[in-house]
């Protein structure tokens, strides 16, 4: 039965891109999950894994369980928790799922976009959930059109499930399938994708995105996938290891096989997740996010220290670099941002005057401890400046006396093009301003950023395993001119 609630063509453009409405960041692409545990509630475990993984995608959300051949769809837009209820989640049985949390990075945000994304195949269907951005994708679409392949998505996801389709349907197995068809893919994959006889997983031959292996302890074991290590700990899985770059696992009732089917594999992890995107309390080079992004904060307030009487986070993302800073600095730490926690969004103020004062709906400055105070205001990064100067002009406005801005990651100069949406590159306010312009456009007293080589040492790993390219435009894996003039509009960027 495939699939059980069906989305057309049709579905109206969601409102929520609009460059107003959209936060000041750059934003995720896609969490996703897959399952192998016969005899457990597949649905529901793959429904909280989902549920934790929602930060790193907010538009729509899907799951599919295989029930022997037979498989269980249910996608939608909106949040996990607006998506599935109890009714829904007893209506997708199996023994094995992959599910998805998408926010739209190619391919406009519609119902018919969401995932997994469900194809037939010779041997029965399959259903694939992506994290990440292919760079040759009209190269690919071409390929497929060209063998009667009727696409019905815009999504580069849906391209990759059809070349496995293809694969399979000339006559190879899952596996020697799928292979084939990730040979076809450039750019950034991570990939679960469940079929009638296992769960499989991989990651590009860059490892551009995390995907990592848990285990639910039983007899027999089974293993989960997940985005981040979060996905784990909400279902009591424990963190087996990554998936590597250029891995695939394959999960069935014989265990987990693992196929190294890339010849070049290399380490270019996003350095963006470790900043940002991933959630604190994910694991990533056996520690938390928590513990590098606080290292982050130490090393920028060595880089530039300023005197002043209180720093803190813009939270949530900015507050462990704040303690940091605080740390070594010795300047005492103290909130002075209230964060609204029930602010969507996708919210849209109703009146100008709620727009240009839109910052207070999700951050309110606590006026009787800023007043009268030079205060350091940490955050992960900028993107457009937008939010940042309603921030500044909001703390002046509580009282602050001075206000001294540090971002715990170097200026923003390039877009991405492997699944992060950060705006094409005239949006980007490090690319076309120094960062003396940055701090007059913000109205701080004073601005800095980390270092790009403080940024990939805190790391603690071997520097060059991690892709940086939006603060250097040193892309990993090359960009076809096409793509790149659909974001990369300036001739010469001034950092
Ligand atoms: S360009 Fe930036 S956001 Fe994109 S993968 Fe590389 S480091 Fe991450």
């Amino acid at each position: 039965m495939i699939p059980i609630h069906s989305v057309t063509s049709d579905d109206l453009p969601q409102q929520i891109n609009s460059l107003e409405n959209r936060p000041d960041k750059p934003e995720e692409a896609c969490g996703v999950f897959g399952i192998y545990a016969p005899g457990e509630d597949v649905a529901k475990l793959t429904y909280f894994g989902l549920y934790a993984l929602q930060h790193r995608g907010q538009e729509s959300a899907g799951i599919a369980t295989f029930e022997g051949t037979q498989v269980h769809l249910h996608k939608d837009m909106g949040l996990v928790s607006q998506v599935f209820n109890e009714t829904i989640l007893a209506q997708l049985p199996g023994n094995l799922a992959v599910g998805h949390n998408r926010y739209s990075t190619t391919g406009s945000s519609r119902k018919v976009n969401a995932q997994p994304a469900v194809v037939e195949t010779r041997l029965g269907s399959l259903a694939l959930a992506h994290n990440g951005n292919l760079v040759n994708t009209v190269q690919l679409r071409e390929e497929l059109i060209q063998s009667q392949v009727n696409l019905i998505t815009t999504t580069d996801s849906e391209m990759i499930a059809y070349a496995i389709a293809q694969e399979v349907n000339a006559g190879l197995d899952w596996l020697e399938g799928a292979i084939r068809a990730f040979h076809r893919c450039e750019g950034a994959f991570s990939l679960v994708v469940a079929t009638p006889d296992g769960v499989m997983g991989t990651r590009d031959p860059n490892g551009i995105r995390p995907l990592v292996i848990g285990i639910l302890e039983g007899n027999p074991v089974r293993y989960v996938l997940a985005s981040e290590t979060c996905g784990l700990d909400i279902i009591g899985a424990d963190y087996l290891r990554d998936v590597e770059p250029g891995e695939l696992v394959w999960i069935t009732e014989q265990g987990l096989a693992s196929f190294h089917w890339s010849q070049q594999p290399q380490r270019k992890l996003c350095i963006f997740e470790m900043i940002y995107f991933a959630r604190p309390d994910s694991l990533m080079h056996n520690e938390s996010l928590y513990s590098y992004r606080m290292r982050l904060g130490r090393r920028i307030a060595q880089e530039s220290p300023v005197d002043a009487d209180m720093v803190f986070g813009v939270p949530d993302s900015g507050i462990p670099a704040a303690i940091g800073f605080s740390q070594v600095s010795g300047v005492p730490y103290a909130e002075g941002l209230i964060k609204n926690r029930y602010v969507g969004r996708t919210f849209i103020q109703p009146t100008q005057t709620m727009r240009e004062s839109g910052i207070k709906m999700k951050l309110n400055p606590l006026k009787d401890v800023l007043f009268g105070k030079r205060v350091i205001i940490v955050d992960d990064s900028i993107v457009r400046g937008t939010t940042s100067r309603k921030l500044v002009k909001a703390l002046r406005d509580a009282g602050a006396a001075e206000v001294h801005m540090r971002i715990s990651s170097p200026p923003v100069t390039h877009p991405c093009f492997y699944g992060i949406d950060t705006d094409t590159q005239d949006q980007l306010i490090a690319a076309t301003k120094s960062v003396a312009e940055i701090a007059k456009q913000l109205e701080v007293d004073s601005l800095a950023y980390l270092s790009w080589e403080g940024m990939l040492e805190e790391t603690r790993e071997d520097t060059n395993s991690f892709c940086s390219a939006c603060f250097t435009g040193d892309y990993p894996v090359a960009i076809p001119e096409q793509v790149k003039r659909s974001k990369l509009i300036l001739e010469k960027v001034v950092v």
